[in-house]
């Protein structure tokens, strides 16, 4: 973590000492929070301002807590506690925080990927990670810490004790991923693909790929882009972005054309296995994680682990040992022995269609059940989107579909359309409106042969459903 005198720390964030008489400014800081409830000895504690709530009000706790200094935000009165403190005075703490995380990632002597993307941030990332840490000493994003705030505490826990660090960057719209990827500067920055996440903000898909090709403005000299060769918008204006011809661009992707790819795909409920296909060599990977996507994901950790020079013993080991952050398609048994395939984290168009096509693979089971909750901010065309996922479960894929919430709705009435057996009075799809009723259904109708995929966007809580599957 970050070790600077005060001083030190006032210069790199653009900030003076305010009783400079009083203080030493030469006492040695170790350590960031924003959290005054965590503020350990000889830390800076970051009071940020939120819509309700503002930080400065802990500042004199934080003080008697020990910490070594406080950033201030000038327009904040400085409350008579804090009158001989170490405050740090700034005009802006959030703009502060990642200016000192810039000025620290400068005299870093470490690496940087950065990764962005709709889907497969977090698993990219620790599949990253996985593949690089055998070979060096890798620090990674904690969970999903992966935006204007998340971003910068991450860099401030970094030291010489790191080779490299894998840092998710996160967005909601324009100029975010700038901002994220000028504070990190990476020297590989990693596209996972183009979903439909943010379309509120932003408007089309190609707004979207707009908004995560800012992470090349970041990229070191000489630093690598590697991108998702099968998404066409990540290609086409690519090669015009990248001003500086240092600045390698490599494409990974299931289809062959990219630089990285893969051959002989398998998918089971469990894992994958596939041929990387790389200068005319194949090498067999078992990824300890299902779905297609995740190959893609992994292709980008193998380009990514090359680049560094790791070799291809260490790069096979990194995935196989791979542990994913939870609910991302974790697999678990139901109460009566059935497949529960847990992917509740997060939902929007891609990663579902991306989910049933992982479903529409696993064969083998008596009924395979889709538990779809509803995918928030998609903007105006959100029931047609939801319709579209219900129109792409046709009866190779799934054999029942059990909805929750009301844009799901839209979901259900076209599934019903796929699923309709000639003669059939109903169609095994049902939409439901309360979880519990939802849960009951499922219960009652679950067989230990079944498999159960359940997904929705964060607000809808579907882990709820799995964890009610679990129970005895
Ligand atoms: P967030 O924006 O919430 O941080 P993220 O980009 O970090 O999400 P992950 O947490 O890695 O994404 O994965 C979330 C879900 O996205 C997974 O459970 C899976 O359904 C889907 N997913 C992961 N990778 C891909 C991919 N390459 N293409 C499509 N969908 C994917
Ligand atoms: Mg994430």
């Amino acid at each position: 973590m970050i070790k600077r005198s005060i001083g030190a720390i006032a210069a790199m964030c653009g900030g003076t000492l305010a009783n400079e008489n009083h203080m030493n400014a030469e006492v040695m800081v170790c350590g960031v929070t924003t959290d005054s409830r965590r503020v350990t000895a000889g830390q800076l504690f970051i009071p940020l301002v939120g819509e309700n709530f503002d930080g400065h009000e802990f500042g004199a706790d934080v003080w008697d807590s020990g910490a070594a200094a406080i950033l201030w935000q000038k327009d904040r009165p400085i409350a008579e506690a804090l009158v001989d403190a170490p405050l740090i005075l700034v005009d802006d703490t959030l703009a502060a925080l990642q200016k000192l995380a810039s000025s620290y990632r400068d005299e870093l002597d470490l690496r940087v990927v950065g990764i962005t993307g709709s889907n497969g941030k977090t698993t990219t990332k620790d599949m990253v990670a996985s593949v690089l840490s055998g070979f060096f000493r890798v620090h990674k994003t904690a969970g999903n810490l992966n935006n204007h705030i998340g971003l910068p505490l991450t860099v401030l826990q970094l030291d010489e004790s790191i080779d490299i660090v894998v840092l998710e960057m996160g967005m909601s719209g324009f100029g975010e991923i700038e901002l994220l990827t000028m504070i990190a500067k990476p020297d590989i920055a990693i596209i996972t693909n183009i979903g439909d996440a943010h379309m509120l903000q932003l408007g089309s898909r190609e707004g979207i790929a707009a908004a995560k090709l800012e992470i090349a403005k970041g990229l070191r000299s000489g630093g690598l882009l590697l991108t998702n060769g099968d998404e066409p918008l990540l290609c086409k204006a690519v090669p015009e972005l990248i001003l500086d011809p240092s600045v390698q661009l490599q494409t990974f992707g299931l289809s062959e054309k990219n630089d990285w790819s893969a051959a002989h795909i398998t998918v089971d409920v469990l894992s994958s296995t596939f041929d990387v296909v790389q200068d005319d060599r194949l090498s067999k990977v078992t990824l300890p994680v299902p779905g297609q996507h995740n190959v893609s994901n992994a292709l980008a950790a193998v380009g990514a682990a090359k680049w560094f020079g790791v070799p291809d013993e260490q790069i096979l080991e990194g995935l196989n040992s791979l542990q994913l952050t939870g609910m991302r398609i974790e697999p678990l048994r139901a109460y009566n022995g059935a497949m529960v395939l847990n992917d509740a984290y997060n939902a929007n168009p891609t990663a579902v269609r991306a989910a049933v096509d992982l479903v529409a693979q696993l064969t083998g089971y008596r009924r395979r059940w889709l538990v779809l909750g509803d995918m928030r901010e998609l903007g105006p065309r959100e029931a047609v989107l939801h319709s579209e996922i219900g129109a792409y479960i046709t009866p190779d894929k799934a054999e029942a579909v059990l909805t929750f919430g009301e844009l799901s709705l839209n979901t259900a009435a076209a599934a019903k359309k796929q699923l309709k057996q000639d003669g059939a009075q109903e169609a095994p799809v049902k939409a439901f409106q309360d979880k519990n009723e939802l849960i009951e259904y499922l219960r009652a109708n679950l067989d230990p042969r079944d498999l159960v995929l359940v997904k929705g966007s964060r607000g809808m809580r579907m882990e709820e459903i799995v964890h009610d599957l679990q129970r005895v």
